[in-house]
């Protein structure tokens, strides 16, 4: 699988060094809103599972699926796979994200989200490409962890066809990586 890595991006203790910064700004917003974290599952996975135990306040574990009815790409129909469980209404919601590339799927989240009447939605992201953003998305992340040149990057959650979420690190592939 290593042997697939071209270059490293963000090292296994860079991401936990931003991680911990980011916990610090978040532990002060949330301190006494006991929110409800969701998770955009898969790619979030390891991102979340590593934050909330940053979080020194009570929270809520909760997840969504999402998924973009194939076809021609580019409009990216979005459907809910998977609800969150708890009822989010006049609740503080913190959305956990692995990557915001165009942006279609978390501005679908948050809107999905919001038409629940939570008391907020903040999102927060541990990686922006910014480059990709599709122009008629206007929202933003409260929280980024990093902001990445237009790659495609995998590793630390991030997969190429459901492999490589495992890597520890954020990594980009050789091309031949993609002819298998
Ligand atoms: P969006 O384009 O809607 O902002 O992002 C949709 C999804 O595409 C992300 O949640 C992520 O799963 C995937 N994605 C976007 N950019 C990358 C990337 O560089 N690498 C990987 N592995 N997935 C990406
Ligand atoms: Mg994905």
């Amino acid at each position: 699988m290593e042997s697939m890595i071209q270059e490293i991006l963000l090292t296994e203790e860079q991401i936990k060094t931003r991680i911990k910064e980011m916990a610090e700004v978040l532990n002060r917003e949330y301190a006494d809103k006991d929110p409800i974290v969701v998770g955009v599952l898969k790619g979030v996975v390891v991102f979340y599972a590593d934050m909330v135990r940053e979080f020194n306040f009570p929270c809520q574990m909760d997840f969504m699926w999402i998924s973009s009815y194939a076809g021609t790409n580019s409009t990216g129909n979005m459907v809910v796979k998977k609800d969150v469980s708890a009822d989010i209404t006049g609740r503080h919601v913190l959305i956990l994200e692995d990557i915001f590339d165009t942006g279609r799927s978390l501005d679908f989240t948050y809107k999905h989200l919001m038409s629940k009447n939570p008391a907020s939605v903040k999102i927060c992201t541990l990686l922006d490409k910014p480059e990709r953003r599709d122009p008629d998305i206007t929202l933003q992340a409260d929280y980024t962890g990093y902001v990445i040149p237009n790659k495609f990057v995998v590793g630390y959650g991030l997969d190429f066809n459901e492999h490589y979420r495992n890597l520890p690190y954020v990594g980009v592939l050789k091309p031949e990586a993609y002819e298998k």
